[in-house]
């Protein structure tokens, strides 16, 4: 059994899965309504625009799809996982 090649991407939460957190974490209303911003940019965030979603101080901070935004990103999981 040989599982190497399929090694996930870093990116593992795929489109449909990323439809459900939002269903499951009760942020359909706000999502809709595009009252949530990207915590890095402050833009409002729509589905379109969703790139991630990620706990931090008890509360769910999303990201959007800027390549500048997900870079600052990639470097805030970064430091959050050598604390
Ligand atoms: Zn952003």
């Amino acid at each position: 059994m040989n599982r190497t090649a399929h090694a996930p991407p870093l990116r593992a939460i795929s489109r449909g899965s990323l439809d459900s957190l939002i269903s499951a974490l009760g942020l359909e209303p706000e999502i809709d309504e595009g009252i949530l911003g990207c915590d890095f940019c402050e833009e409002v965030v729509t589905r379109e625009t969703l790139f991630a979603v990620f706990p931090e101080d008890e509360t769910v901070k999303l990201v959007c799809n800027r390549p500048r935004c997900i870079k600052l990103f990639a470097l805030h999981i970064q430091r959050a996982r050598l604390r």
